[in-house]
């Protein structure tokens, strides 16, 4: 394992509970307790400098929650979130690349405001001039051209686009990226130019990525890790490599399955069994025994903690007896 100081993330125990229950009276007269939607329960791990982390599994399963935590846009109701410092020995500044970079991207400014006004806001850059040129590099970074500063996002397409977020959150000196279906809305082979240039920037400058992706085909090609999450808590975390080798929890076989076969592409993928429950009432136990193949009777009442198996750390009963 890495010494403390090589991670640039720790998350121990990291929850994130939202109260859902309608409004007082309508509650009092119906008689109805109050609704507590645990997206995220109990989710502890740590990202070693440069290195890939990816976090996956089905929409409602807390995954983009646990981004917004990561990056502090939200706050934890329970738990600890422990970043390292960065390379000068200073604050990190954990930066967010959202899905959708139209949303995130202020249409009535112009690219080069865009990207200038974390240099600005952070202080980067002495004078105006030097704001300009750091603009003018970012941008050229990212494979667009200077000249495109004094234009608007809404010239752009959504790879360009993603570009230009990508641009902005480098802007900031970020050494370390949460990456929320960062190419999910763009075409395939839009989506893989977007995933080698972030991958050719974190090979110049050494960042840290964690990536939020509900697509497997994806994540094996770009992370070093994976953790597995299921209503709110990950069920199964590895290196990338076993993981897709050999998946030990029934949700992440289950995930797997349906990756298209590219040596036999005719052959039937197994679809997923059932959906995810109602996160604001999650089955009893573990909260998968209601679509797991391998369901026994004390998966339905006891929840299975975290253990340790050859290396990797997986939540289900029978994988922890070694079945
Ligand atoms: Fe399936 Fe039981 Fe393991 Fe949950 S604990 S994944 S229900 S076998």
């Amino acid at each position: 394992m890495p010494h403390d100081q090589d991670y640039l993330l720790r998350a121990d125990d990291l929850a994130c509970w939202f109260d859902v229950s309608p409004p007082w009276l309508e509650r009092t007269l119906s008689r109805q307790p109050t609704q507590t939607l645990k997206a995220v329960d109990g989710v502890s791990l740590a990202v070693p400098r440069g290195s890939t982390l990816s976090i996956v599994g089905e929409s409602g399963c807390g995954k983009s929650t646990l981004a917004k935590l990561l990056v502090g846009l939200v706050a934890p109701t329970r738990g600890t979130l422990r970043y390292g410092r960065n390379r000068k020995g200073g604050t990190l500044h954990p930066q967010m690349i959202f899905q959708d970079p139209y949303a995130s991207l202020n249409p009535r400014w112009r690219v080069g405001n865009i990207v200038a006004e974390p240099i600005i806001t952070l202080g980067l850059r002495a004078s105006p001039a030097d704001t300009r040129r750091r603009v003018d590099e970012l941008l050229e970074l990212v494979g667009l051209s200077a000249s495109d500063a004094s234009r608007f996002p809404h010239e752009f397409s959504g790879g360009q686009r993603q570009r230009i977020s990508i641009a902005r959150a480098l802007a900031t000196e970020a050494e370390f990226l949460v990456c929320d279906e960062p190419t999910s809305a763009l075409d395939v082979s839009v989506q893989a130019q977007i995933l080698n240039l972030m991958g050719d920037l974190q090979k110049e400058f050494g960042l840290t990525y964690v990536f939020i992706s509900h697509n497997l085909s994806v994540v094996r090609h770009v992370s070093d890790r994976v953790a597995v999450m299921y209503l709110g808590r990950i069920v199964e975390q590895a290196a990338a490599d076993e993981l897709f080798e050999s998946p030990k929890h029934p949700y992440t076989k289950m995930l797997l399955d349906t990756i298209p076969d590219l040596d036999d592409p005719r052959r039937d993928r197994e679809p997923m069994a059932g959906e995810v429950p109602n996160p604001i009432m999650p089955p009893a136990g573990c909260t998968f025994h209601t679509r797991c193949g391998m369901v026994q009777e004390r998966c339905r009442s006891v929840v299975p903690e975290v253990a340790v198996v050859g290396g990797r750390e997986v939540r289900c009963h029978l994988v922890a007896a070694g079945v």
